[in-house]
């Protein structure tokens, strides 16, 4: 089939290498110029880790990712008042984890299938009419094409889910907080491999140190931190008496030119193909920073899309059907169980505050934090096998 991929993140490319694999004609599709560099860092485990291994990517995913030794709050004097060590999450996952900026996953993927694929840049998917056995495609920019399906890949605020579904309050769940984050050189002070977290009531800061001389800052606020105006604005007005590094790290903001900033968010529908149109990734289950995972889960969707397509002899109704069945229950568990984890992410009061902080402290007993951690860890699925290894 010749099948249409609007947006080349992680599951776009994902889904081409499967595809592409299983002999389809596959055209990616990408809104920015070239791959989006820079961003914020993930962290990549479970399902996600095990289909990256399959595409020949761990490798180099591990040499890009950093092994993260702890994560440690710190009190408005800089001294340290929680956290635990993050050589658990390894040990519960027999060393299959890494934290790992999520445009090196995405470039990464994107490698498997260069020159593979026909990738288009700057440019996106305008509108999809389908007809008698298959749909015209027109685009912002290119002229329009008949292709068997179109799949959104084009994350959160994803157009092809306009375009297919409806409009994005019919699918876009706020989880009650914002996120920003940006990356500066040559900051001080650096702490190696540690993940720096200053908290305050319903507000958290957090730096991580790069290679590079780089440092990543990751802001996430409750919305009623939220006021008017731009992102750096309310950015200064949510922290403003913060404490800590904040004089500094207001500074650097000031200078910055490439702020990301959003709501955080869930996508939640009831199904996500629509006749000849899939959605994947974030697209169409997004689960949200707070599940730490989007990145593996956008994989795993994109591998079982590929799979069902394969499987079902490229019946697409039918393969599309068991796309859903197969993960649609198990998306649901990971955003109920993300959307949990939210209510309690940046408490509200300071004794809130200092309850978690107790609470990270016990961490350290290595059999609490593998109780914990393991269970939280865990991905309750089977990956199919779906035979692509004898292509
Ligand atoms: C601050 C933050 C922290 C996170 N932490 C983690 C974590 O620790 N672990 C984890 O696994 N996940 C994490 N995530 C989530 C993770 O980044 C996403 O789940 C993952 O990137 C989803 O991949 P995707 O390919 O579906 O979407 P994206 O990676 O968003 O890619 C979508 C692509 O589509 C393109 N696009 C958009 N609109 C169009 C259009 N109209 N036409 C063409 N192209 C378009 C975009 O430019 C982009 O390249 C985090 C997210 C955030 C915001």
């Amino acid at each position: 089939m010749k099948i249409v991929i609007n947006g080349i993140g992680v599951a776009g490319p994902a889904l081409g290498y499967w595809l592409t694999k299983a002999g389809h004609e596959v055209i990616l599709v990408e809104e920015a110029p070239r791959l989006r560099a820079g961003g914020y860092i993930i962290d990549f485990w479970g399902i996600g880790y095990d289909i990256a291994e399959k595409m020949g990517l761990i490798g180099e995913i591990r040499r890009l990712g950093y092994q993260v030794r702890e994560v440690r709050f710190v009190g408005r004097d800089g001294r340290k008042r929680g956290g635990f060590d993050v050589t658990v999450f390894g040990r519960v996952t027999h060393d299959r984890f890494t934290s790992v900026p999520r445009s090196d996953v995405s470039a990464a993927a994107y490698r498997a299938i260069e020159g593979k694929v026909k990738a288009v840049f700057g440019d996106s998917v305008a509108g999809i009419d389908e007809h008698d056995g298959g749909v015209r495609v027109t685009f912002d920019h290119a002229p329009s094409c008949d292709a068997d399906l179109v799949i959104g890949a084009d994350g959160l605020h994803s157009r092809v889910r306009r375009l297919a579904f409806g409009p994005d309050a019919e699918f876009v769940t706020s989880l009650g907080y914002h996120v920003a984050a940006f990356e500066v050189e040559g900051y001080r002070p650096r702490d190696e491999l540690v993940y720096v977290s200053h908290g305050l009531p319903g507000r958290q800061i957090s730096r991580f140190a790069m290679r590079d001389d780089k440092t990543l800052f990751l802001f996430v606020f409750r919305d009623e931190y939220m006021c008017g105006g731009q992102p750096k604005s309310i950015l200064c007005e949510a922290f403003a008496g913060s404490g800590w590094e904040w004089p500094q790290i207001e500074r650097e903001l000031a200078r910055t030119s490439d702020l990301y900033f959003d709501a955080v968010s869930q996508v939640r529908m009831d199904r996500w193909t629509r006749g000849r149109t899939a959605l994947v990734g974030d697209a169409a289950a997004c689960v949200s920073l707070m599940a730490g995972e989007g990145t593996g889960l956008a994989i795993a969707e994109a591998y079982i899309l590929a799979g069902e397509l394969h499987a079902c002899g490229d019946d697409f109704r039918a393969a599309f059907a068991r796309y859903e069945q197969r993960l649609m229950p198990f998306l649901r568990r990971k955003q109920a169980a993300a959307a949990t984890f939210a209510s309690s992410f940046a408490p509200k009061t300071s004794f809130g505050m200092a309850f978690r902080d107790v609470v990270t402290k016990l961490m350290r007993v290595p059999s609490i934090a593998e109780l914990f951690i393991g269970r939280e860890l865990r991905d309750d699925i089977e990956l199919p096998d779906y035979g692509f290894a004898r292509l």
